[in-house]
């Protein structure tokens, strides 16, 4: 039984005084002080782990004022604050003690447009792709760009003065910030914008703010100019040289705040800049023998009037490969035939005038074809693209470059801390070489690709934090980095910001400047509550700063044994960058975090919490096998039974053990499997679920549902016998109150009528015996196809079974439906390890010994084939036996020859049909759709995908009474939308849980593909 987690750190008088003071001001936002909240706004993206004291999740600009209002009384001012955005930095920006205020998860409307004049004005907590698809009706777009685009504020990317990709034409950030609406530390508006010079010497005689920011940079112009690096990049905190226009008679204070990293203000709302959308997009990636031959490429590429010219390095090429996100491209970036392709650059061509830019690209086109003729500078070959789908795909992969390097194998990781750097894209070449020397000193691995057009190369040398010494290592390749960059005339931070780097600030700025920036801080924040630590600190303030050196994430990890984070892998490897907050309601990561906009119910707080939980556990003695054990190593006893009582009764009364906030965030957590493929670290929060599960029920009793659905496929043949008593008996108002109040289960779906059984009688597929089937030649074998059962698709939705049959009997081939065989994937999502390991290994025996009969096996629903493939190699691990079952589609692509193609079948469905992916399948099997689609093409009829989210149902997840309200939301962001816009009745899907959950909620009977494709033969076979 594991041990109560009592001991969470409690919150100290001052803050909770405060926080219940706040409460009871008309504050409209969230307030949340739990350990498990504050655990997940404890890391970013970077290495470090700095716990704050509470959340506050503001609404409006109101409820920040409230905020500093009351902050600014008497008895609350040592309280301090750091404003959040989307958590996404890599150096601790938003991490602080004190109270974290995070503008993402409400404050997130854009409030008006003006195409006219070429605005939009937006609340912080917008994310730069929600605001860009909002602007695609007008085609215009923000434009500065950045890899975290899906989830990274706008409030973060002023922050940050974020940019990326087409910085050279583009800019940053801040050059696209017209005004901010920002709230200070004491309570009052500052509304800032462009100003004359009278307008801001009128304005400074009352504000001490204007008054120091312009007397200082007026005063120190020249240094000012001497010291700002002359490069495409800023860096934050804080501009003193843009705040002038260059011929100073404009001032504006905006430049102060872009690039301010939180320490000066809240900024609550932005007018931003937008521009039209360039009509033609042209791509070129051309291919190098070597990385070095593509960054000594890069000048020249740029002179050809590229947009922006981007490299990436053999291993991130080589982890794209591995990665979900290489099935999108792998087209449009082949390999090269006797050539090992070690680096890429990406070029881009972007204009109004096809023929000028097309000019461009072919100009280039020729030039490069006279270099390779000559074998000159690396190149091996290029391709190009004009589609703007492609273009998007290969962005795609490039923007994931960063999270896929935290995906190499073992115990050292990428990690950020001297990834962004800047130097003068001349120097870039030898920049690299001496940067590369310096980590070949140290032995170190690292992956290399960046914005080569601007100097700025993303480098994330692999180091295991967990190991001390690595951890110093970190430190001294951060101060060789600062001189190297020096050394070359550039910065250490290009992109990313400061945060807990701002320590090397005095060093590069000079003690004069330095002490500018304070002065500008002090008429800020003159008692450093804002993101107290980062940038400087205000005059005669001597908090000290967070530095390099700070606590590290590793030095928690750390306190895990390592075989309890190789069981745990998943929860130990996130690495925070954020992907699984994707604002996209029809991407299908993650539904739970996209629904609740709480970051504790994402794949990274699920992760956060479990690694912390495992900590504690160990911290409380429990041993490594207990917690690697998949079984729980003693039997229960009914001492311990009635413990387990106790405990439970304890916790209903409210009893506080930590392992309930765990249990809380993953019973949120629908299983669905998007995080595993999703994520670029391939985090699969379903499988450390239920390790959790099994532990947790060691200590607290089960609920009843629990044993229900983790059974439910060895009572479901049985109800199968009699399947209208029992639809009449579950459709009983009573039953349907009790199971409701009882049990917890809603809107139970009804037993298939006629059962498979019963449509199969008399049909050859029900009677073979696999013994007869063992005495027929290979040849006779060849013509069968053994259809694998599930349990909901059999039992709920025998029709599609049926359909299937008839299908491959209609293509020519003999079906035989093999006896239905537990699965365990019901018992996996609850936790019965013990159980689904003794499921998996009885299915997985029964199969592999009908697999040597060398028929194909096939399964119709993907969740559970495709746990066959997953969850069973998880669990049974070496003793998993060997045997495929296929998906139809994977069958009907692997018998393409033998299907009937358009120009033998007589009429020809040409009406178009919709395939609504089910996530699984979609995301464990990107190929899915396109070999469906070409499946249906072969057919004469055209198929197209709609990209969709969750449906809601995830097997029992939308049955359950808690989840009721969130599952129908969910089907209502995504499906029930696309389902309005499409025809109803041509509207495919290949899930048991979609189809069953469009019935519920729309009333409408879903096809599976196959049933489509049956009806196209049928009226060929009329
Ligand atoms: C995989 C990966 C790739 C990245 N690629 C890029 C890239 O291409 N280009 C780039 O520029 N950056 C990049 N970054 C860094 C990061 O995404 C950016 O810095 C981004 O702008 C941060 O936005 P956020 O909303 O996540 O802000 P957060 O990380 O939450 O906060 C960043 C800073 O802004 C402050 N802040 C946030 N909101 C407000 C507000 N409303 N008012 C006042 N202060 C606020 C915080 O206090 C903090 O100091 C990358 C990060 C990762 C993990
Ligand atoms: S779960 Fe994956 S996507 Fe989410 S933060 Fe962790 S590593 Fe990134
Ligand atoms: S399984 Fe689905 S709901 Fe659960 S964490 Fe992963 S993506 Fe989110």
């Amino acid at each position: 039984m594991i041990p109560r987690l009592s001991n969470s750190p409690q919150l100290d008088e001052v803050t909770k005084t405060y926080l219940n003071t706040l409460k009871d001001s008309g504050f409209t936002g969230d307030i949340a002080s739990d350990y498990a909240s504050c655990l997940t706004m404890a890391t970013d993206n970077s290495i470090y782990q700095l716990m704050p004291q509470a959340i506050l999740f503001p609404r409006s600009t109101e409820d920040v004022q409230l905020i500093t209002y009351l902050a600014n009384q008497d008895t609350f001012q040592t309280l301090k604050f750091t404003p959040r955005g989307g958590g996404t930095g890599t150096n601790g920006q938003s991490l602080n003690r004190g109270i974290v205020v995070d503008l993402s998860r409400y404050m997130n409307r854009i409030l008006a447009v003006n195409i006219e004049e070429g605005w939009v004005k937006v609340e912080a907590g917008v994310i730069k792709d929600q605001l860009n698809e909002y602007l695609k009706q007008y085609d215009y777009f923000f434009a500065p760009e950045l890899s975290t685009s899906n989830r990274a504020t706008i409030g973060g990317m002023i922050n940050t003065d974020a940019s990326g990709q087409g910085s050279m034409v583009y800019g940053k950030t801040s050059d696209h910030v017209l005004s901010v609406k920002a709230v200070l530390i004491n309570g009052e508006i500052l509304e800032t914008s462009k100003k004359s010079i009278a307008e801001v010497e009128n304005i400074a005689n009352n504000s001490i703010i204007y008054r120091t920011t312009y007397e200082y940079c007026k005063n120190h112009r020249q240094l000012i100019l001497n010291k700002f690096p002359k490069l495409n990049r800023f860096l934050t905190g804080y501009d003193l040289k843009n705040v002038f226009n260059d011929n100073l008679t404009e001032f504006d204070l905006t430049r102060i705040l872009t690039g301010s990293e939180g320490s000066l203000a809240f900024i609550t709302e932005a007018k931003l800049n937008i521009i039209p959308k360039p009509k033609y997009r042209l791509l070129m990636n051309i291919k190098y023998d070597s990385f070095q031959s593509a960054l000594s490429n890069a000048p020249f590429l740029v002179k050809a009037e590229a947009l922006s010219v981007e490299t990436v390095d053999s291993k991130v090429l080589g982890l794209a490969k591995e990665d979900i996100i290489w099935q999108s491209i792998k087209e449009l970036i082949t390999d090269v035939s006797g050539h090992d392709m070690q680096g890429i650059n990406i070029v881009e061509f972007a204009g109004n005038d096809y023929e000028l830019t097309k000019g461009k690209l072919d100009n280039l086109s020729k030039q490069i074809d006279k270099l390779m003729m000559n074998h000159c500078l690396g190149i091996i070959g290029y391709q190009t693209c004009e589609n703007l789908d492609e273009i998007e795909k290969i962005y795609a992969m490039r923007k994931k470059a960063v999270g896929l390097l935290g995906n190499a194998k073992g115990t050292r990781k990428p990690i950020p801390f001297v990834e962004d750097t800047c130097v003068p894209p001349e120097h870039l070449a030898d920049y690299i070489t001496e940067f590369r020397a310096l980590l070949d000193s140290y032995h170190l691995t690292y992956g290399m690709f960046g914005h080569v057009d601007s100097g700025v190369l993303h480098v994330r040398p692999a180091l295991d934090m967990c190991d001390p010494e690595q951890e110093k290592l970190m430190k001294t390749i951060s101060d060789q980095v600062v001189g190297l960059t020096a050394k070359y005339g550039g910065l250490l931070w290009g992109e990313h910001g400061k945060g807990f780097r701002s320590e090397y600030s005095p060093a590069f700025f000079g003690e004069e400047l330095y002490q500018g920036l304070r002065a500008i801080k002090t008429a800020f924040d003159p008692h450093n509550r804002l993101n107290p630590g980062k940038i400087c600190p205000p005059l005669n303030v001597d908090d000290g700063m967070l530095t390099v050196s700070s606590t590290t994430r590793g030095f928690y990890d750390r306190q895990i044994p390592l075989s309890v984070k190789e069981v745990f892998h998943g929860a130990t490897e996130c690495n925070g960058n954020g992907l699984c907050f994707n604002f996209d309601v029809n991407s299908p990561m993650c539904p739970s975090m996209k629904l609740s906009g709480n970051r504790v119910y994402s794949p990274k707080g699920r992760a956060t919490l479990v690694r912390e939980w495992l900590r504690l556990m160990i911290e409380s003695g429990v041993t490594e096998q207990e917690l690697n054990s998949l079984l729980p190593t003693k039997h229960s006893t009914l001492v311990a039974f009635t413990k387990k009582i106790a405990n439970t009764v304890k916790a209903k009364f409210g009893e506080y053990d930590f392992s309930h906030d765990v249990k809380d965030s993953m019973n949120h957590c629908l299983s669905c499997k998007a995080c595993s493929t999703q994520c670029p670290i391939k985090i699969d929060v379903p499988d450390f679920k239920a390790r959790f599960l099994q532990l947790y029920h060691t200590r607290y009793l089960r609920p009843v549902r629990d044993y229900l659905v983790g059974n439910i496929e060895s009572y479901l043949p049985l109800m199968a016998k009699a399947p209208r008593f029992f639809n009449f008996f579950m459709k009983m108002p009573v039953t349907e109150y009790v199971t409701n109040k009882t049990v917890g289960m809603v809107s139970l779906p009804m037993l298939s009528v006629p059962t498979l059984k019963k449509q199969l009688v008399g049909h050859n597929s029900a009677n073979i015996k696999l013994e007869q089937l063992q005495k027929f030649s290979e040849e006779e074998r060849s013509q069968y196809v053994l259809v694998v059962q599930d349990p909901f698709t059999s039992y709920y939705d025998a029709k599609v079974v049926y359909d299937f049959v008839c299908l491959i009997e209609t293509l020519g081939y003999k079906p035989v439906v093999l006896p239905f065989v537990p699965n365990g994937k019901a018992q996996h999502i609850k936790g019965f390890l013990k159980q689904f390991a003794k499921t998996a290994h009885t299915a997985s025996q029964a199969l592999s010994q009908i697999a040597q009969l060398g028929i194909p096996m096939v399964g119709v629903d993907p969740a559970l084939v495709l746990c066959y493939r997953d969850e069973y190699k998880l669990i049974l691990q070496d003793k998993v036996s060997d045997f495929k079952v296929l998906l139809s589609h994977e069958w009907l692509t692997n018998i393409a020859d033998h299907l009937p193609n358009s120009t033998q079948l007589k009429t020809i469905d040409r009406e178009k049909w919709y395939l609504l992916g089910h996530c699984s399948e979609t995301t464990q099997l990107p190929a899915s759709n396109q070999q469906w689609q070409q499946i249906f093409k072969q057919f004469g009829t055209d198929l197209q995908p709609i990209r969709v989210g969750c449906c809601g149902m995830a097997g029992t997840y939308g049955h359950e009474v808690n989840n009721l309200a969130a599952s129908k939301q969910l089907y209502e962001l995504s499906w029930q939308r696309a389902l309005t816009n499409y025809p109803k009745e041509r509207c495919l899907t290949t899930g048991y849980s979609c189809r069953s959950q469009v019935k519920r909620f729309d009333k409408f009977i879903m096809k599976h593909p196959i049933q489509a494709l049956l009806g196209m033969i049928q009226v060929n076979c009329q």
